[in-house]
């Protein structure tokens, strides 16, 4: 075997993949066909739940300081501002991230690709998948290299990290479904003054369609994306100036652009593949679905893709666990990502439609109701953990498992852990606990009740344990986030609870470990 892991693109979703793979001691050989980094933004919407698998990274810092924070949330309908949602209170309690980071593609990937160097990894630039052939015990990859030859390599596993065309997903022959939209996007970088809100995303309803600006850094730096007037497609010479009068003739005089930095017009699919997996072959992000970029998903859903496999395949490349434990990573994200395609479709032909009643509808009915329901702290919040992506679960995963006679109300197998902020000594200071639990681990954690020793757990050198011990200060706490006490969370190594109960008891988590997460006997 020549490598454990090919990564196929270097993408957000391939170098989020081969970090994580890296930090968890795998070294993959991460290929793409471009000569270099992407230099268009594309993306540019970091949600709360990538904020904090970069915090882990090590990279949340650095992506702070280059990103704007989007405090807000408006939304304008026939001039007036009909609804505001203040993320920062809309996400408080939630996660240490209570906003959405505007942050181009582009500087995601630079920060994810320092990061790799810094692992001592490097992408191998201009040299593309051409064929795959898969046997029992490995996949024979053909790679044309940067000189123009062909060669092979043998990989034990290989991730389509390799976009909308994934040559991993057609070379297996795993169909994509779905359609375009009719629709043409534009996005535009500019410089533009009026009703906006600063630091905060606004999002106009039109009679015509809709447009999102959303700040970015730099005064009166507004990235717009919006739908080509209908009278504009078609043309291929559109340029932002032709753009222009739609939307003052919507928004009004006040609307003024000093500057055009960059304008482009794109078309887009909606799609996913039939499966993520065939035998030793996975796919992850665009190469497993695409979708309207309403709601900034596209992204952040690739790298939480590559966040749920990278734990997995590590620790069967590792001989820890058996390779029925990838199983889960299909289970898991094919609901996610069919889920996001449904909600993001029925939100992009309410806000895109033609008609004139849909027009009307949006800018009268929609606005309303939106702005009724976002009045609402209960779905502010709701909205917030779709949003953010803090609020993914996988209750009904094989991984997932609840004891008998826990409450229905409390953080339950699934879900992601809730962030939580106590006092792991009673003398101690409150602490953050997501800046406690460590990600290359499981980790243990035990409320209101004494720890067992890690022997207990059958995980050997795989987990570390958390007491929390009783305190009022924690007592408060627990009861916010419903968090029973006595109680234990068994969490895998990305963040989701995998097994809970009450009491501690060692030959269910024992069971667990064997059972569900297939780890190898002898660690157990
Ligand atoms: C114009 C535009 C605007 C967008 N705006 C938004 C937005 O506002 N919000 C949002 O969330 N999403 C947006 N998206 C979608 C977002 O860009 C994608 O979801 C994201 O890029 C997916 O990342 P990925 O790593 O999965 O795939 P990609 O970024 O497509 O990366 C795939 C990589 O694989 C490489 N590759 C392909 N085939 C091969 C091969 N055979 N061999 C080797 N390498 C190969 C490619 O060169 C590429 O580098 C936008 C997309 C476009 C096109």
């Amino acid at each position: 075997m020549d490598i454990d892991v090919l990564v196929v693109g270097a993408g957000p979703t391939g170098l989020m993949l081969a970090n994580q793979l890296m930090r968890r001691g795998v070294r993959p050989l991460i290929i793409d066909r471009h000569a270099g980094p992407a230099v268009q933004t594309r993306a540019l919407g970091v949600q709360a739940r990538t904020l904090e698998i970069y915090a882990q990274l090590g990279i949340a810092d650095r992506a702070l300081e280059l990103g704007k924070r989007g405090t807000g949330a408006n939304l304008w309908a026939q001039g007036r501002r009909m609804a505001h949602v203040p993320l920062g209170e809309a996400g408080r309690d939630i996660t240490p991230y209570p906003f959405i980071l505007v942050l181009g593609q582009d500087d995601n990937e630079r920060i994810m690709g320092d990061k790799l160097r810094e692992l001592d990894v490097s992408v191998q630039w201009n040299t593309e998948l051409i064929g795959l052939s898969q046997e029992a015990d490995k996949v024979t990859a053909t790679l044309r290299r940067p000189d123009g030859t062909n060669g092979t390599i043998a990989a034990a596993w290989v991730a389509g990290c390799d976009g909308a065309h994934s040559a991993v997903r057609e070379l297996n022959g795993i169909t994509f479904p779905g359609a375009p939209y009719e629709h043409v996007f534009f996005v535009a970088d500019t410089e533009a003054t009026g009703s906006m809100v600063p630091d905060e995303v606004n999002v106009y309803l039109w009679r015509e369609g809709f447009h999102l600006l959303f700040p970015m850094r730099g005064s009166d730096h507004w990235r717009v994306v919006g739908i080509l007037p209908p009278a504009l497609r078609g043309r291929d010479d559109v340029d932002f100036e032709a753009v222009i009068p739609s939307l003052r003739q919507e928004a009004g005089a006040s609307l003024s652009f000093k500057a055009c930095s960059w304008f482009s017009t794109y078309r887009i699919h909606h799609r996913a593949a039939a499966r993520f997996r065939d035998r030793r072959c996975f796919l992850l992000g665009d190469g497993a679905h695409i979708h309207s970029p309403v709601g900034a998903q596209g992204m952040n859903t690739g790298l939480q893709d590559a966040y749920n496999l990278a734990w997995k395949l590590a620790l069967v490349v590792k001989g820890r666990a058996d390779a029925r434990l990838l199983d889960s990573y299909e289970d898991e994200r094919v609901p996610i990502a069919r889920r996001l395609l449904n909600t993001t479709d029925r939100a992009f032909m309410l806000i895109v439609s033609d008609s004139w009643l849909a027009g009307l509808f949006r800018t009268r009915i929609l606005a309303r109701i939106a702005a009724f329901a976002m009045s609402i702290e209960r779905i502010q919040r709701v909205a917030f953990r779709i949003v953010s992506q803090t609020g993914i679960r996988y209750r009904s995963s094989a991984l997932s498992k609840t004891l008998e006679g826990f409450p229905d109300r409390a953080p339950r197998a699934g879900d992601r852990f809730p962030w939580l902020r106590l006092k792991l000594r009673t003398d101690g200071p409150i602490e953050d606990m997501f800046q406690r639990l460590d990600d290359r681990s499981f980790s243990l954690v035990v409320v209101g009740q004494p720890s067992p020793p890690e022997q207990a757990l059958g995980l050997g050198d795989l987990a570390r344990i958390h007491a929390i011990p009783v305190d009022p200060a924690n007592d408060a706490e627990l009861e916010r986030a419903q968090i029973p006490q006595p109680s234990f969370y068994l969490l895998r190594p990305d963040g989701h609870v995998g097994l809970c109960g009450l009491r501690f008891e060692a030959a269910a988590v024992r069971r667990y470990v064997s059972e569900n997460l297939h780890l190898a006997d002898r660690h157990a």
